[in-house]
Protein backbone atom coordinates (compact mmCIF):
# COMPACT_ATOMS: atom_id res chain seq x y z
CA UNK A 1 0.00 0.00 0.00
CA UNK A 2 1.33 3.47 -0.99
CA UNK A 3 -0.43 6.78 0.68
CA UNK A 4 -1.52 7.85 -2.38
CA UNK A 5 -3.97 4.83 -2.37
CA UNK A 6 -5.56 5.76 0.75
CA UNK A 7 -8.07 9.09 -0.48
CA UNK A 8 -6.05 11.40 1.13
CA UNK A 9 -6.17 14.78 -0.36
CA UNK A 10 -3.20 16.35 -2.52
CA UNK A 11 -2.48 19.53 -0.39
CA UNK A 12 -1.49 16.13 2.67
CA UNK A 13 -0.22 13.96 0.15
CA UNK A 14 2.48 16.91 -0.14
CA UNK A 15 2.86 17.35 3.36
CA UNK A 16 3.89 13.68 3.66
CA UNK A 17 6.40 14.12 0.71
CA UNK A 18 7.74 16.50 2.35
CA UNK A 19 8.31 14.87 5.50
CA UNK A 20 9.82 11.74 3.76
CA UNK A 21 6.84 9.22 4.65
CA UNK A 22 6.77 7.01 1.45
CA UNK A 23 4.90 3.87 3.10
CA UNK A 24 1.62 3.73 5.33
CA UNK A 25 2.29 2.19 8.72
CA UNK A 26 -0.28 -1.02 9.24
CA UNK A 27 -2.29 1.05 11.29
CA UNK A 28 -2.69 3.98 8.78
CA UNK A 29 -3.27 1.64 6.20
CA UNK A 30 -6.08 0.49 8.06
CA UNK A 31 -7.40 3.85 9.59
CA UNK A 32 -7.37 6.09 7.01
CA UNK A 33 -9.94 5.21 4.05
CA UNK A 34 -12.10 4.57 6.84
CA UNK A 35 -12.24 7.83 9.22
CA UNK A 36 -12.05 9.24 5.82
CA UNK A 37 -15.81 7.51 4.97
CA UNK A 38 -16.67 9.41 8.53
CA UNK A 39 -16.95 6.18 10.61
CA UNK A 40 -15.86 5.71 14.55
CA UNK A 41 -12.90 3.73 14.82
CA UNK A 42 -11.38 2.00 17.90
CA UNK A 43 -7.84 1.88 17.56
CA UNK A 44 -5.68 -0.85 20.09
CA UNK A 45 -2.28 0.87 19.37
CA UNK A 46 0.94 1.85 20.95
CA UNK A 47 3.09 4.62 20.53
CA UNK A 48 5.57 4.53 17.84
CA UNK A 49 3.02 2.25 15.66
CA UNK A 50 2.36 6.01 13.49
CA UNK A 51 -0.90 6.20 15.62
CA UNK A 52 -1.15 9.87 15.27
CA UNK A 53 -0.83 10.16 11.38
CA UNK A 54 -3.31 7.52 11.11
CA UNK A 55 -5.97 9.83 12.79
CA UNK A 56 -4.87 13.24 12.19
CA UNK A 57 -4.59 12.96 8.12
CA UNK A 58 -8.35 11.57 7.52
CA UNK A 59 -9.88 13.89 9.97
CA UNK A 60 -7.58 16.85 8.33
CA UNK A 61 -9.23 16.43 5.27
CA UNK A 62 -12.99 15.80 6.74
CA UNK A 63 -12.29 19.20 8.47
CA UNK A 64 -11.59 20.24 5.35
CA UNK A 65 -14.44 19.46 3.36
CA UNK A 66 -16.68 21.41 4.27
CA UNK A 67 -14.63 23.86 5.80
CA UNK A 68 -16.71 25.34 8.18
CA UNK A 69 -14.50 28.37 9.70
CA UNK A 70 -15.09 28.47 13.34
CA UNK A 71 -15.49 31.46 15.30
CA UNK A 72 -14.66 32.92 18.81
CA UNK A 73 -14.51 30.28 21.62
CA UNK A 74 -15.47 26.93 18.82
CA UNK A 75 -13.47 23.67 18.16
CA UNK A 76 -14.34 21.54 15.66
CA UNK A 77 -11.43 18.85 16.49
CA UNK A 78 -10.79 18.19 20.10
CA UNK A 79 -8.23 15.49 20.65
CA UNK A 80 -7.70 14.28 24.23
CA UNK A 81 -4.38 13.22 25.46
CA UNK A 82 -3.11 12.44 28.63
CA UNK A 83 0.07 14.25 28.85
CA UNK A 84 1.57 17.07 28.51
CA UNK A 85 4.06 15.48 26.29
CA UNK A 86 1.60 13.54 24.13
CA UNK A 87 -0.45 16.54 23.63
CA UNK A 88 2.45 18.33 22.21
CA UNK A 89 3.39 16.40 19.98
CA UNK A 90 0.11 15.35 18.63
CA UNK A 91 -0.16 19.14 18.21
CA UNK A 92 3.18 19.56 16.42
CA UNK A 93 2.52 17.17 14.10
CA UNK A 94 -1.27 18.43 13.63
CA UNK A 95 0.35 21.97 12.77
CA UNK A 96 2.62 20.63 10.27
CA UNK A 97 0.08 19.06 7.80
CA UNK A 98 -2.68 21.44 8.85
CA UNK A 99 -0.45 24.47 7.11
CA UNK A 100 -0.85 22.78 3.70
CA UNK A 101 -4.74 22.96 3.87
CA UNK A 102 -4.83 26.39 6.14
CA UNK A 103 -6.58 24.94 8.74
CA UNK A 104 -5.76 25.97 12.18
CA UNK A 105 -4.49 24.49 15.46
CA UNK A 106 -3.47 24.85 19.07
CA UNK A 107 -2.51 23.09 21.92
CA UNK A 108 -3.44 23.50 25.73
CA UNK A 109 -2.00 21.64 29.07
CA UNK A 110 -1.49 22.15 32.74
CA UNK A 111 1.53 23.87 33.56
CA UNK A 112 1.44 26.69 31.88
CA UNK A 113 -0.26 30.06 32.57
CA UNK A 114 -4.16 29.72 32.34
CA UNK A 115 -4.43 33.16 29.88
CA UNK A 116 -2.06 31.48 27.39
CA UNK A 117 -4.76 28.58 27.69
CA UNK A 118 -7.75 30.96 26.96
CA UNK A 119 -5.79 32.95 24.49
CA UNK A 120 -5.76 30.08 22.26
CA UNK A 121 -8.83 29.23 22.07
CA UNK A 122 -10.09 32.59 21.47
CA UNK A 123 -10.81 32.95 18.35
CA UNK A 124 -12.12 29.37 17.94
CA UNK A 125 -9.72 26.29 16.31
CA UNK A 126 -10.20 23.35 13.71
CA UNK A 127 -8.25 21.61 15.75
CA UNK A 128 -7.52 21.17 19.40
CA UNK A 129 -5.11 19.33 21.14
CA UNK A 130 -5.85 19.41 24.81
CA UNK A 131 -4.97 17.30 28.20
CA UNK A 132 -8.59 16.97 29.90
CA UNK A 133 -7.99 18.70 33.29
CA UNK A 134 -6.90 22.00 31.45
CA UNK A 135 -9.75 21.59 28.96
CA UNK A 136 -12.17 21.46 32.07
CA UNK A 137 -11.28 24.42 33.07
CA UNK A 138 -11.29 26.26 30.43
CA UNK A 139 -14.50 25.28 30.20
CA UNK A 140 -15.32 26.28 33.79
CA UNK A 141 -14.24 29.90 32.69
CA UNK A 142 -16.54 29.85 29.33
CA UNK A 143 -13.84 30.24 27.23
CA UNK A 144 -14.14 27.14 25.17
CA UNK A 145 -17.03 26.28 23.03
CA UNK A 146 -17.64 22.13 22.54
CA UNK A 147 -21.14 22.22 20.99
CA UNK A 148 -20.25 22.73 17.62
CA UNK A 149 -17.68 19.82 17.74
CA UNK A 150 -17.55 17.26 14.87
CA UNK A 151 -14.77 15.17 15.66
CA UNK A 152 -13.30 13.56 19.21
CA UNK A 153 -10.45 11.75 19.44
CA UNK A 154 -9.55 9.98 22.42
CA UNK A 155 -5.70 8.90 22.60
CA UNK A 156 -3.64 6.80 25.30
CA UNK A 157 -7.32 6.06 27.05
CA UNK A 158 -6.05 3.25 29.43
CA UNK A 159 -3.35 5.81 30.31
CA UNK A 160 -5.93 8.39 31.03
CA UNK A 161 -7.84 6.09 33.14
CA UNK A 162 -5.01 5.25 34.98
CA UNK A 163 -3.93 9.09 35.48
CA UNK A 164 -7.72 9.52 37.12
CA UNK A 165 -9.22 11.32 34.01
CA UNK A 166 -12.07 9.18 34.08
CA UNK A 167 -14.50 11.94 35.48
CA UNK A 168 -12.66 14.47 33.68
CA UNK A 169 -13.33 12.92 30.53
CA UNK A 170 -17.06 12.02 31.31
CA UNK A 171 -17.39 15.37 31.78
CA UNK A 172 -16.23 16.25 28.40
CA UNK A 173 -18.27 14.21 26.42
CA UNK A 174 -21.29 15.55 27.56
CA UNK A 175 -20.48 18.78 26.30
CA UNK A 176 -19.96 17.69 22.80
CA UNK A 177 -23.16 16.52 20.60
CA UNK A 178 -24.49 13.83 20.47
CA UNK A 179 -23.33 13.09 16.38
CA UNK A 180 -19.77 13.64 16.12
CA UNK A 181 -17.27 11.33 14.95
CA UNK A 182 -15.38 9.51 17.41
CA UNK A 183 -11.69 7.84 17.64
CA UNK A 184 -10.99 5.84 20.75
CA UNK A 185 -7.19 4.83 21.21
CA UNK A 186 -6.02 2.81 23.40
CA UNK A 187 -3.09 0.19 23.91
CA UNK A 188 -4.83 -2.23 25.92
CA UNK A 189 -8.33 -3.43 26.69
CA UNK A 190 -8.90 -3.70 30.26
CA UNK A 191 -12.53 -4.12 30.68
CA UNK A 192 -13.17 -0.42 31.68
CA UNK A 193 -11.76 0.44 28.51
CA UNK A 194 -13.76 -1.67 26.82
CA UNK A 195 -16.94 -0.17 28.28
CA UNK A 196 -16.05 3.52 28.01
CA UNK A 197 -15.32 2.32 24.24
CA UNK A 198 -18.88 0.97 24.04
CA UNK A 199 -19.99 4.36 25.38
CA UNK A 200 -18.62 6.73 22.93
CA UNK A 201 -18.39 4.85 20.06
CA UNK A 202 -20.98 3.94 17.29
CA UNK A 203 -20.93 1.59 15.18
CA UNK A 204 -17.07 1.43 15.25
CA UNK A 205 -14.52 -0.30 13.26
CA UNK A 206 -11.76 -1.69 15.00
CA UNK A 207 -8.15 -1.50 13.82
CA UNK A 208 -5.05 -3.81 16.10
CA UNK A 209 -2.04 -3.75 15.41
P1 LIG B 1 3.28 7.81 16.56
O1 LIG B 1 3.00 6.34 16.80
O2 LIG B 1 2.13 8.50 15.93
O3 LIG B 1 3.78 8.49 17.80
O4 LIG B 1 4.47 7.89 15.47
C1 LIG B 1 5.72 7.29 15.71
C2 LIG B 1 6.84 7.89 14.89
O5 LIG B 1 6.82 7.38 13.56
C3 LIG B 1 6.80 9.40 14.77
O6 LIG B 1 8.08 9.91 14.96
C4 LIG B 1 6.35 9.63 13.34
O7 LIG B 1 6.91 10.83 12.84
C5 LIG B 1 6.87 8.42 12.59
N1 LIG B 1 6.01 7.99 11.46
C6 LIG B 1 4.66 7.90 11.48
N2 LIG B 1 4.20 7.42 10.32
C7 LIG B 1 5.27 7.19 9.52
C8 LIG B 1 5.42 6.69 8.18
N3 LIG B 1 4.38 6.30 7.45
N4 LIG B 1 6.67 6.61 7.70
C9 LIG B 1 7.73 6.98 8.45
N5 LIG B 1 7.66 7.46 9.71
C10 LIG B 1 6.43 7.56 10.27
Amino acid sequence: TKFTDLGLSKPLLDALAAKNYIVPTPIQAQAIPTVLTGRDLLGIAQTGTGKTAAFMLPSLDRLANPRVHPIARRVRMLVLAPTRELASQIAESARTYARNINLTTGVIFGGTAPMKSVREVSRGLDVLVATPGRLLDLVDQRAVDLSRLEILVLDEADQMLDLGFIHALKRIVQLVPKTRQTLFFSATMPKAIKQLADAYLTNPAEVSV
